[in-house]
């Protein structure tokens, strides 16, 4: 059994950003410059956020982080938007979800403008995405689709079944993974919570693919003996014996389905950094998509 470590291959890509921003800065050009959006107070938002910043400052980007208050109203956030598609310096940002209640998601969506648009969330993206054109590929699943492809783990002609179909992980997954072209070419069936018989898909798959939210879901009589497995999930469990008081988990029973695997993400330390470098890519193809 083979771990995927993304800690260490979302390290090798920053390292790799780094030096072109360092080539980028010596030509005295201005560098990426990444904003993130934050609106409200919420603990596990203002985590991610600021992990974002700080890989920002680690590649040599610049960053901005505009943080708003719980109370900022729909017509103020859309606002902010409008400049931030307006400011030239600007090559990407994003918008942190979930948003305040009284703020409808789908619309400050559709206000960002699909060029600076780094987190592939706009129509215009995951339609091109969709298309095999180029695009911003929602940062999670671009992350499982380089840590598969610099494993050099064989997709094509595998039968992959992915778990969840949510917009931004379980449905841009199985559309990339079923596509022509690296990663690719996989038989891909995406299951959900209408699914019945969930067992009987995953002991067929060579590639399981877990995005639910739902800790410790699969279990080892659910896979197949070298199955690949790719756990997306991150759930903070309540555990009084962690200075935290809570522990991550995936959607993987990982000591038992471990065992008989080929190759599997560990939660933490898996597709979660990936997902951040993935980010940073995404905001130095934004930069270069201008030049
Ligand atoms: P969503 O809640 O949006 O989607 C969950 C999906 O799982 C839905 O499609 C749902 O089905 C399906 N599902 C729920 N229960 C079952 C079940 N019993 N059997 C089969 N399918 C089920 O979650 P996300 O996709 O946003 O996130 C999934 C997990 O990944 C979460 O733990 C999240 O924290 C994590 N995550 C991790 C990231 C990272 O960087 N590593 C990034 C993003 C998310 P239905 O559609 O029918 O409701």
């Amino acid at each position: 059994m083979i771990i995927l470590d993304g800690k260490k291959t979302a390290q090798d890509l920053k390292e790799e950003i780094k030096i072109s921003v360092a080539s980028i800065r010596e030509n005295n050009q201005r560098p990426p410059h990444l904003a993130a959006v934050i609106v409200g107070n919420d603990g596990a938002s203002l985590t991610y956020v600021g992990s974002k910043v700080r890989s920002c400052e680690y590649v040599g980007f610049d960053s901005t982080l505009i943080q708003l208050e719980e109370s900022t109203t729909e017509e103020t956030l859309l606002e902010k938007i409008k400049e931030l598609n307006q400011d030239a310096n600007l090559d990407g940002y994003i918008v942190q979800l979930p948003l305040p209640k009284h703020i409808d998601e789908e619309k400050i969506l559709l206000a960002i403008d699909p060029t600076k648009d780094v987190d592939g969330f706009h129509p215009s993206n995951f339609g091109r995405m969709a298309l095999e054109m180029d695009a911003f590929i929602p940062a999670t699943p671009f992350g499982i689709i380089e840590l598969l492809e610099r494993y050099k783990i064989e997709t094509s002609g595998k039968h992959c079944v992915v778990v969840g179909r949510s917009h931004i992980v379980g449905r841009p997954i199985s559309i990339l993974m079923s596509q022509k072209g690296s990663a690719g070419n996989a038989t891909v069936t995406v299951a959900h919570s209408r699914t019945e018989n969930l067992a009987n898909l995953t002991r067929n798959a060579d590639i399981v693919v877990m995005a639910l939210g739902i800790p410790e879901f699969l279990t080892a009589d659910m896979v197949k003996e070298g199955a690949v497995i790719i756990d997306v999930g991150i759930t903070r469990v309540s555990d009084d014996r962690h200075p935290k008081g809570y522990v991550i988990k995936g959607d993987v029973a990982f000591d038992e389905v471990s065992s008989k695997s080929s190759y599997i993400t560990p939660v933490p330390g898996g597709v979660g950094p990936m997902t951040i470098a993935m980010l940073l890519k995404n905001t130095l193809l934004a930069y270069q998509r201008k030049l």
